[in-house]
């Protein structure tokens, strides 16, 4: 049967996800992880640890599930992951929330976009302002609100944001300045005076802050600081972030958003319709984890460090040239001299030549800025040293293969 025309088809937007007959494809993660499976290659695309997180989180879940917590939560979350939510807030940030009417519990941070997203665009003159490269659900939940993105670039290869574009871009049609801090792909962090310039932007033109982040606990280079620390920020400002990066549980897809009330009541209008609600019991391990130790946090920080100087080796000692992130699971390369001047097309042969899977980074980009990102590769360092010494020994291959 023929897919019947329907908003799917907007998801395209932007990410190329509309194959040649018009049917869906993949998203690059997806696409790329195949290929790892396919070639039984070690994967650095799609990012996901390769190790479980913290036994007390995961024994919680099993707890909850034997104590017979498996039913509906409430559409918010459960109270106790709520009180954790804030109590981690204020211990790490110094910020406050109200677990009652500012915090909702969401299925990743992926629903806390898509739920925000749909909730406070309306039409197509509202516009959606993003840094690009930025990650790929983005383009596409704002098409599926029916609103348009304008996009501000982040340049190699320190992918600084270009806040004077960020300032001719941001008008009174601005519905929402979205941010992804720590960034996907480029492993950068915003700096205080990018910090101040989007929210005196956003105050100027009425916009909301959307901040997403899911690699809070994930910055070594830098310190990370949330935007809603910034006077003025957090009561235009919807912040997002997720256990699957600071639990590695990926799977469990257990999210959060922190609104001012109003902002978070409509919001959870459209969240009720989507999930609903979910993961009973792995939202009690998760508020478990929240009160983790510091010691687990700066741990978890401090491991992805050591992956991310041994994955820059590895690529610099194959020939990449090598971004110098600060944060997140990611590093990006240039591959342009190794054989990777269509990033691309590198990537699709990369698992099978050599066993190592990667994701251009031409996949976060608008068509329009590709070209200035066509030799660029984002590998991901979450995966334990043995695996990355060993993904380090194929990349060898590489230089090996290209020279000859
Ligand atoms: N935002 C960013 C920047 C991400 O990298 C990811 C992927 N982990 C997500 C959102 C999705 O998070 P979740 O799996 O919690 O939906
Ligand atoms: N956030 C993960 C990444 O950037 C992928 C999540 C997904 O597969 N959608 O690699």
């Amino acid at each position: 049967m023929m897919i019947p025309a329907g908003a799917w088809r907007r998801t395209a937007v932007g990410a190329g996800l509309l194959g040649p007959n018009g049917e869906v494809s993949p998203t690059i993660f997806a696409e790329m992880t195949a290929l790892a499976v396919a070639e039984d290659a070690i994967n650095l695309g799609q990012g996901f640890p390769d190790e479980d997180g913290p036994r007390e989180v995961l024994d919680e879940a099993r707890r909850a599930i034997a104590d017979g917590e498996n039913q509906y939560p409430p559409g918010r979350g459960i109270a106790p992951l709520r009180e954790a939510i804030a109590a981690h807030r204020a211990r790490f940030y110094g910020l406050s929330a109200d677990p009652d009417t500012e915090i909702i519990v969401t299925a990743g941070a992926t629903e806390a976009l898509a739920a925000t997203l749909l909730a406070l665009c309306d039409g197509p003159d509202d516009e959606v302002v993003v840094f690009d490269p930025c990650y790929d659900a983005y383009a596409a939940a704002v098409a599926l609100a029916g609103a348009r993105l304008r996009r501000v670039p982040m340049r190699w290869p320190d992918f600084a944001p270009d806040l004077d574009a960020l300032a001719r871009a941001v008008t009174d049609r601005t519905r929402i300045i979205l941010l992804t801090d720590p960034h996907n792909p480029t492993g950068t962090v915003l700096t205080e005076d990018a910090r101040r310039e989007i929210v005196r932007l956003a105050e100027r033109h009425n916009a909301v802050i959307v901040t997403d982040e899911v690699y809070e606990h994930l910055s070594f280079g830098a310190r990370f600081r949330p935007i809603a620390q910034i006077p003025g920020a957090a009561e235009r400002t919807v912040s997002i972030s997720s256990a699957g990066k600071t639990f590695r549980t990926t799977g469990w897809k257990v999210g959060w958003l922190i609104a001012p009330a109003p902002l978070a009541t409509a919001i959870l209008t459209v969240k009720q319709f989507l999930t609903y609600a979910g993961g009973t019991p792995f939202q009690a391990a998760i508020a478990r984890g929240l009160a983790l130790p510091d010691r687990y946090f700066a741990e978890l920080a401090g491991s992805m460090a050591a992956a991310q100087t041994a994955l820059g080796d590895a690529l610099r000692d194959a020939g990449f040239e090598v971004s110098a992130p600060v944060a997140t699971y990611f590093t990006v390369g240039d591959a342009a001299g190794v054989g990777g001047a269509d990033a691309a097309a590198f990537c699709r042969e990369l698992p099978a030549s050599i066993g190592v899977a990667a994701v251009p980074l031409a996949a976060f980009v608008a068509d329009e800025h590709r070209a200035a990102y066509a030799s660029l590769v984002r590998f991901a360092a979450c995966k334990r040293p043995e695996v990355i010494a060993e993904a380090a020994r194929r990349l060898q291959l590489l230089g090996a293969a290209t020279t000859r």
